[in-house]
């Protein structure tokens, strides 16, 4: 297969990464593999897009199991000599009635939703292809305006993170910050809102500023990444309260994905399902 493209999207057995699959087996030239924790319900998703006339491939992948992270580098780096085309979808959230306190829940949230997509971002980066797109799955819960307020620490904390001089070390330093302050519930008096999800998308949205920063001085040409809200979305994450079909919450991370070989923009950007380039 050396030669051959190939696309992945990480949480991909159901959902919107589900739909992100459907879309690139339509519209990519290459391979697209569908990658879920669990494998059975990995292969029932294959099974089912079987059926619909897909031909999706499988690997097994677990972003918050850093041997699953490993090995699917591995097979990547053998099988087609790198990456070109990656959605990091996958992501957790808390319902709003979990019972589990809120110290457990940033804990778990910020894991998966920041620090491991980050770790998976710094061990899958190197392999991506000149002319790469990666689209990182925020939301709108992500805005900086989820920071509310016009008291000096919450115009401090807005200013750092979307100051162009922002490092991926300082930011991970700042969401631990969130981390231990949520320990003791003292998170919102550091300006930081009150939701571990909004949070972790906050994060999320300004790591993607980073990257392209960093994509901009690599050696390999052409390398994009963006941050997306899909919409609100009909998923088991939203309890099926989101109107949009998972299809429509597909279009702007598909989009995203496929942008052509040396597009103008966006790049970096905060887009939303809509295709609009939002301030962030
Ligand atoms: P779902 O809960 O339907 O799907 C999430 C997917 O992520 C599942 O396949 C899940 O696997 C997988 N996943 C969770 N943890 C891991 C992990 N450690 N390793 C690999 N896969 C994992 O959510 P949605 O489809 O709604 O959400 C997709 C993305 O869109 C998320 O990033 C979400 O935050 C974002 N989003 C969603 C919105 C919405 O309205 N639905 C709005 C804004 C953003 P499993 O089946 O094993 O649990």
């Amino acid at each position: 297969s050396a030669g051959k493209k190939v696309a992945v999207v990480t949480g991909s057995n159901k959902g919107i990464g589900f739909a992100i699959i459907k879309e690139l087996c339509a519209k990519f030239d290459g391979d697209v593999y569908l990658t879920s924790r669990d494998e059975g319900r990995g292969e029932a998703a294959v099974e089912e897009l079987k059926k619909l006339g897909f031909q999706p491939h499988y690997h097994q992948l677990d972003i918050d199991d850093e041997s699953s992270v490993l090995r699917f580098k591995n097979f990547l780096k053998s099988k087609y000599e790198g990456l070109d085309v990656l959605v990091n979808n996958a992501a957790i959230a808390f319902k709003n009635a979990a019972p589990e306190p809120f110290s457990e829940q940033a804990t778990l949230t910020m894991r998966t939703n920041f620090f491991n997509t980050y770790r998976f971002c710094n061990i899958i980066f190197p392999i991506l292809k000149p002319h790469a797109r990666v689209v990182n799955v925020s939301s709108s819960a992500g805005h900086l305006l989820k920071i509310p307020g016009d008291h000096d620490v919450a115009v401090a904390l807005r200013k750092k993170l979307s100051s162009s001089d922002l490092t991926g070390e300082e930011l991970v330093k700042m969401i631990e910050g969130f981390v231990n302050a949520a320990q003791t519930g003292n998170h919102q008096e550091l300006g930081w809102p009150n939701s571990a999800y909004a949070t972790s998308k906050i994060g999320i949205t300004a790591l993607t500023r980073i990257q392209q920063k960093a994509f901009d001085n690599d050696s390999r040409e052409d390398i994009i990444v963006n941050s997306v809200h899909p919409g609100y979305v009909d998923t088991d994450m939203t309890s099926h309260q989101g109107p949009l079909t998972i299809e429509q919450g597909a279009v702007a991370p598909s989009w995203l994905a496929l942008l052509p070989p040396n597009v103008e923009g966006p790049k970096g950007g905060y887009v939303w399902y809509d295709k609009q380039i939002v301030d962030w």
